[in-house]
């Protein structure tokens, strides 16, 4: 079906500089608040901030099956319950009213700075009450590159990992949103191999470089969604710091996985981008071999271009760019990650938050983590300042940002930014 607000030749009467993540053809969602305004579904526009229920208020959405109290809502889990085919219409209807071509909004003129407001002026709040989190681990160089660092060079590769998007369940609770700081998480660690493990500091702080995308409900328990329904319960897209703490995962997640290596914290960006704003930018996946099982077989091209960065910024200093990645190199793609996911009759719910695992491409300046990028401390990375990082330092900020791009149009992410203070 064409996406009506995917047009490419539609022009707004909103100013949006050059090079925006956010010209009229993005138009992401998002929740937001002001000294004045409670908390509330916001849209973003070029440098401004649409008010969804100033909007409402207004009349002009009264086409839409919403209510005022759907977007006068600490989160976007309400207007989510209508689906893809409601919140595309609700795109749509937004798409029409910022339309240059359109005078509904325009008209307004008197009212019009308090329904788009600067975005400097509102603060973001998380906007999706996640219910389940969970975290694939689907680059197969991040996955080789983690084998051979944590185990065995020859068999970088477990036999099952070309036959199952593998992933974990994560935890809700510590996702936070950009902009909020994080300390450095404590625990066992064991410095010394020969000697008993010891309660420290984390010293190798890492990030990794995910995107994870938010669901609408799925199907009851017991029922399984396939890779051709996938895409009609992925609501949108984030991108996802899926923060580290390389010494504690080494001494704990043998034999079960992660636990608190990962649980402390994970970093989301605050607009979150509808995958129908993302469907130009769908790509051809890399081959799959040996191939896979009948219920991960798919269709058409199902991965996205994406661009990808990461920026450490030390304090006080300008910041510099560690990663160059992109989220198409991703060997399993999200509609085999969630098939995957419910094949057994697992459930998921309007909220769930999945990550993809870290996107590492296959050079070096590609990798998504330090773990891989300073290759476990023995090649640490110049930062412009002069200094050098193995891993995360105290006060350093973490910067990712991603963004689509063709014939013209750019979809981005915005950014997601963490600052890691000192232990407490
Ligand atoms: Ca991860």
């Amino acid at each position: 079906m064409e996406i009506k607000a995917n047009n490419p030749n539609l022009k707004t009467w909103v100013d949006i500089p050059e090079n925006s993540d956010f010209p009229i053809q993005n138009l992401p969602f998002g929740i937001f608040y002001t000294s004045e305004k409670s908390k509330r579904v916001g849209v973003r526009i070029g440098d401004y901030v649409l008010d969804l229920f100033e909007l409402h208020k207004k009349g002009l959405l009264n086409q839409l099956p919403l209510s005022g109290a759907d977007l006068n809502n600490s989160f976007l889990n309400d207007i989510m319950k209508q689906g893809k085919i409601g919140m595309r219409n609700l795109r749509n209807r937004i798409s029409d009213l910022l339309n240059v071509e359109n005078d509904e909004l325009q008209l307004l003129k008197a009212d019009i700075g308090s329904i788009l407001i600067a975005v400097d002026s509102v603060k973001m709040s998380m906007p999706i009450n996640i219910g389940d989190y969970t975290d694939f681990y689907s680059s197969k160089e991040h996955a080789t590159n983690v084998g051979m660092m944590f185990r065995d060079p020859a068999n970088a590769l477990l036999p099952n990992w070309l036959w199952i998007p593998v992933g974990y369940h994560g935890r809700a609770s510590s996702v936070i949103l950009s902009g909020v700081d994080i300390h450095r998480p404590k625990g066992q660690i064991k410095p010394d191999p020969q000697a008993d493990p010891i309660f420290a500091p984390c010293r190798n702080l890492d990030f990794e470089l995910e995107t994870a995308f938010i669901t609408f409900d799925g199907k009851p328990l017991g029922q399984s969604i396939s890779t051709h329904e996938a895409e009609d319960f992925i609501f949108g897209m984030v991108l996802f710091n899926d923060w580290s703490a390389r010494d504690i995962q080494t001494w704990e997640y043998v034999p079960l996985g992660p636990f608190l290596a990962k649980n402390f914290a994970s970093s989301m960006s605050a607009w979150i981008v509808t995958l129908d704003a993302l469907q130009p930018y769908k790509v051809d996946s890399p081959i799959q071999k040996p191939e896979v099982l009948e219920y991960l077989k798919f269709e058409g091209k199902m991965s996205y271009d994406i661009q990808l960065e990461v920026a450490i910024q030390p304090e006080t200093v300008e910041e510099t760019v560690v990663c160059r990645s992109n989220f198409k190199y991703m060997y399993w793609n999200m509609s085999q990650q969630l098939a995957h996911h419910t094949v057994n009759g697992c459930n998921i719910r309007n909220g769930d938050l999945m990550g993809s695992g870290t996107i590492s491409g296959s050079t070096p300046d590609s990798y998504g983590s330090m773990l891989e990028l300073a290759w476990k401390g023995t090649k640490p990375l110049k930062m412009n300042d002069g200094s050098e990082r193995k891993f995360i330092q105290d006060n350093d900020t973490v910067i990712m940002r991603g963004y689509s791009t063709k014939d013209g149009i750019r979809i981005g992410f915005g950014e997601v930014k963490t600052k890691v203070l000192p232990v407490i």
